[in-house]
């Protein structure tokens, strides 16, 4: 809007015309007082200005407007019929107006500067209102750095604080702080520590997480600088986002060398304990074979001896099947476990599994459904190991029924798959992920059924070394279907 300042009414009329004219909104007071009164109170773009006037003069009014700061950007266009000594023009100038009009006004002349003056109001302005945002912006990120540092200052004496060794990496990985914990195995804040020349390189693996933005975590032997010895660390880089984006990054190296020693120790007790057992057990083994060949033949009388020698037989048995569990899991965790493979007919194997279940255990009954003709490159004892396994399980885990089915066919990919049913206790579906790991056992059921849980974690071991897959689906208290593929013979060795 734009005010015009005039003690004639007269003059105010034909101004005010010709700027409406012109599209232009228009306020107008009669004194310099009533006008600072009005600026006071509204914004304008412009104000035109007479300079003669009673009372407080142009100039007056002028210098009174630039001393607001809400009104000292406005424009203002002195018009005088008198004052045109080059004196006044100037005083017009210094008093904060950036234009002068002579009377009698030309109007062509008059809207020619309006225009361009209020262009200019209109830019000053913009320019003011970005000047604004920008501060307010530049406030911002200046309190949102200084959040940042804090955070930053917050998370470091944290990462000093703890016994690991710890680091952040800014999201492209380049490593931007370490704890102190760092230098006894680098003696560069840019070197990840050296590793064992057996285990992965930290630098490769590291750099592969950052390109597929993915934590990393990794088991790995790192070189103590004092001791020059390894040793055994879990890696785990964890990204720190804001919103979706990846701002940074988080490492620890939490040493497990003890628990390594101790799991190894275990693994050596395990492995020397089975292979002691056995020594005697198939003593044992041999003296009850002799001796029972000695009642059926002098004593066949005697049944009843017999029959508990059958029942010693099948404890030694079990006694057995247990020791060679163990020494199976020490093969397995030293890389020891061998596998005889050769091309075989897989239907055979699945029908004299099923009859060495059914000739020990005559109340169960198995039912086949499925019968596959194709040939298997595999270790026939491993396999059968598994298929046994899976059977004993079935049957142990339902000891209120008598039924367990066994599924057999051919997979879209051309794999061989089983599937043992029972209607037994079942699994909960919250322990099923853990089921084919080494010692696992389901706590609801461990009081009830005896075992050393490893059976389920061997027979994972032997798929996986035939490329096949494994699993279970089951509800608690509704039975489980364990299941397993091989790939089939297809004329190449695998
Ligand atoms: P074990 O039977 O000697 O404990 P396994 O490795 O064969 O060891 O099995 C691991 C655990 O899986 C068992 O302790 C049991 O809790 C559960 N499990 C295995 N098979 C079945 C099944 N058919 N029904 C219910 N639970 C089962």
């Amino acid at each position: 809007m734009i005010l015009i300042v005039d003690d004639k009414p007269e003059n105010i009329f034909s101004l005010k015309k010709i700027l409406e004219i012109n599209n232009f909104e228009v306020d107008t007071a009669l004194s310099g007082e009533e006008a600072l009164k009005k600026i006071l109170k509204h914004s304008y773009a412009l104000i035109i200005l007479d300079v003669q006037m009673p009372g407080m003069d142009g100039f007056e009014v002028a210098e009174n407007i630039s001393g607001y700061s809400k009104s000292k950007d406005i424009p203002i266009i002195f018009l005088s019929a008198v004052n045109t000594d080059k004196r006044f023009i100037t005083k017009g100038y210094a008093s904060g107006g950036v234009d002068y009009i002579t009377k009698p006004v030309d109007p062509d002349i008059l809207i020619l500067k309006v225009k361009t003056l209020y262009r200019l109001y209109e830019q000053t302005r913009d320019l003011n209102e970005a000047h604004l945002a920008l501060r307010a912006e530049i406030e911002f990120r200046k309190q949102a750095q200084a959040e940042l540092r804090e955070r930053v200052q917050e998370l470091r004496s944290t990462l000093e604080s703890i016994p690991q060794i710890a680091f952040t990496a800014k999201s492209n990985g380049t490593i931007e702080f370490v704890n102190q914990q760092w230098y006894s195995y680098s003696s560069r804040q840019e070197e990840f520590p050296e590793t064992h020349p057996d285990d992965p390189e930290i630098k490769e693996q590291w750099e592969a997480s950052i390109r597929e933005n993915r934590p990393l975590e990794m088991e790995v032997r790192i070189k103590a600088l004092a001791e020059g010895s390894y040793q055994c660390h879990l890696l785990r880089t964890t990204p720190i986002k804001e919103g979706d984006n990846i701002i940074k990054w988080v490492g620890t190296f939490t040493d497990i060398e003890d628990q390594k020693q101790t799991e190894k120790r275990k693994d050596e007790f395990l492995s020397i304990a089975s292979h002691e057992l056995k020594t005697p057990l198939t003593s044992i083994k041999a003296y009850m074979q002799l001796l029972e060949r000695a009642f059926s033949t002098e004593l066949a009388a005697a049944a009843d001896s017999g029959n508990y020698l059958k029942r010693a037989q099948f404890q030694v048995d079990k006694l057995h099947s247990l020791i060679a569990d163990l020494l199976d899991i020490s093969k397995i965790e030293s890389g020891r476990m061998k596998f005889n493979k050769k091309v075989f007919r897989f239907d055979d194997l699945l029908t004299s599994s099923i009859d060495i279940i059914t000739q020990t255990n005559h109340d169960v009954r198995i039912i086949r459904k499925g019968k596959v003709e194709e040939l298997i490159y595999g270790d026939e004892i491993r396999i059968e190991q598994v298929i046994l396994n899976y059977l004993t399980n079935a049957i142990k885990y339902s000891p209120d029924t008598k039924d367990v089915v066994v599924e057999n066919s051919i997979t879209p990919e051309g794999h061989i798959l089983v599937k043992v049913v029972d209607f037994g206790v079942g699994i909960p579906a919250d322990k099923q992920s853990q089921i084919f790991n080494k010692y696992y056992r389901v706590e609801e059921t461990s009081h009830r059924f005896q075992g050393l849980g490893i059976g389920l974690y061997i027979c994972s071991e032997i798929i996986k070394r035939h490329s096949g897959t494994f699993g279970v689906e089951s509800n608690a208290n509704n039975g489980s279907c364990f299941y397993f593929t091989i790939p089939k013979y297809t004329g190449q060795p695998i």
